[in-house]
């Protein structure tokens, strides 16, 4: 069983194809988390 989101975890919008449902998020919000990702990994604070 594959695990889906049904909608956007940042905007909370749904989402329409099944790329965007395993990922959990919307193309355009896909880009800015991973960029996201990538600055919090750089700079590296802790939580
Ligand atoms: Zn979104």
């Amino acid at each position: 069983m594959t695990e889906n989101y049904m909608e956007c975890g940042r905007c909370g919008r749904k989402l329409k194809d099944s790329k965007s449902k395993e990922r959990g998020y919307g193309p355009v919000c896909w880009e800015v988390v991973q960029r996201e990702r990538e600055e919090e990994d750089h700079a590296k604070t802790p939580e």
